[in-house]
């Protein structure tokens, strides 16, 4: 009689299950509910997760027993916290994670010795380190073959092909049902479809007889003067080892990250500058930090206006272009602030020096003029509104077009 048939339930089986049937039914779940087949799922995702943690627990004999006897409050530590990652359970079973790259993903590998699957990673990186170019010594977990067994499991001659399936993992089994005899294929109970067998006091203990172990392994990756955002760096066969199978690659992909002063285009560099009035007419200098602690002072010559959006450009000062020797340019656009009210002084002065108003159109002698003021528009919606809505009532009174039914019933008068 078991506590607690939560995990059993989980994988649909019941408490009676062997380890065939247990390992049968993760894998159809794992399958069913993996994160790939299912993106952007997060209730799936737990059950993956749910699926994968019961899976650990119930294959192991030790915590299965744990388990049936005290439920899940009995495995604290040993169970319900930490344990295994899902996918790396996956991967166990599926040949490195990228199952569904094979399996689903349309891509099947026919050709060629089968592979690890490829580790990919984004790597961030700033506009600076860019400009300058760098090294970032990136750290990545990745399984190697175990160097206590050279990836067999166990010492040397005490890995045996199982003699229940002829080490294909598979076994054909035959059930009677009434007078007919059914044969139906079956993962191999003797050796829970490894295909092979350790016994138990030969395995390695350095990897359990799993074959692999993970290790940290620092790969050094060159962030080239001027990479594109996008670029991809590739370590063949720097990734998981797997027993029988070709180390996987490692690719990193450089995305750079968003600059607060600099917008990039291919090897151009947009800045924006804010320049007051007084500087757009009569010239004044900028001064704009470059990306490798250099201060570029720009000088706005006078009497060469600057007008309020017009971009200018810098040669040569823009990214270093990836591979050539060359640099792109820095535009920059510029914003133009003009005076409060209460900053300008003797405003007539500017006759001196501003061109003369421009010529306006004349009212012809006859017509009636009034004079009108300039108003701040008030920004609050509903004083617009109502003023938007006296226009149109004015209209209505003109023409006698109101909108809607009101105009039906005009027409009918
Ligand atoms: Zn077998
Ligand atoms: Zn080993």
């Amino acid at each position: 009689m078991v506590r607690d048939t939560k995990y059993y339930d989980i994988l649909g089986v019941p408490p009676t299950a062997t380890e065939a049937q247990l390992k049968t039914a993760y894998k159809k779940g794992a399958l069913k509910y993996h994160p790939d087949k299912n993106a952007g799922n997060p209730e799936i995702a737990e059950k993956f997760k749910e699926l994968s943690h019961a899976y650990e627990i119930l294959s192991d004999p030790q915590k299965r027993q744990i388990y049936d006897q005290y439920g899940e409050e009995g495995l604290e530590g040993g169970g319900a916290a930490g344990g295994m990652n899902a996918e790396d359970l996956f991967a166990q079973f599926f040949g490195g994670g990228g199952a569904f790259g094979g399996m689903f993903g349309g891509g099947m590998r026919d050709q060629g010795p089968k592979k690890a699957r490829t580790i990919h990673h984004v790597h961030k990186v700033s506009l600076e380190d860019i400009y300058r170019g760098k090294v970032s010594k990136l750290a990545l977990q990745k399984s190697v073959i175990c160097p206590g067994c050279d990836g067999r499991g166990g010492k040397e001659g005490a890995v045996r092909p199982c003699s229940g399936c002829n080490g294909t993992g598979m076994k054909t089994m035959m059930r009677q049902m009434g007078p007919m005899i059914q044969r139906f294929q079956t993962v191999c109970p003797d050796c829970n479809g490894e295909g092979e067998i350790i016994r138990e006091r030969d395995r390695c203990k350095r990897c359990q007889g799993k074959k692999t172990v993970v290790e940290r392994k620092v790969l050094h990756v060159h962030v080239d003067r001027g990479v594109k955002n996008g670029h991809k760096i590739e370590f063949r066969g720097e990734g998981d080892q797997l027993p029988g199978v070709l180390p996987g690659d490692v690719v990193f992909e450089i995305e750079q990250k968003p600059h607060e002063r600099f917008q990039r285009k291919d090897d151009d560099l947009f800045y924006h500058a804010e320049i007051d009035l007084l500087t757009a007419l009569a010239g004044g200098t900028i001064n704009i930090e470059h990306l490798d602690e250099r201060w570029l002072t720009v000088t706005i010559a006078p009497g060469e206006p600057i007008t309020p959006g017009v971009i200018k450009v810098i040669k040569g000062q823009g990214m270093p272009s990836y591979r050539h020797h060359d640099f792109g340019n820095l535009y920059i656009q510029f914003d133009v602030k003009f005076p409060q009210a209460h900053e300008l002084k003797n405003i007539q002065l500017l006759e001196q020096v501003l061109p003369p108003r421009m010529p306006q159109h004349q009212p012809p002698p006859d017509s009636m003029v009034e004079d009108f003021e300039l108003e701040d528009v008030d920004p609050s919606a509903g004083s617009q509104a109502r003023a938007h809505g006296a226009a149109t009532a004015d209209e209505d009174e003109e023409d006698g077009v109101p909108p809607g039914a009101e105009r039906m019933q005009c027409a009918s008068q």
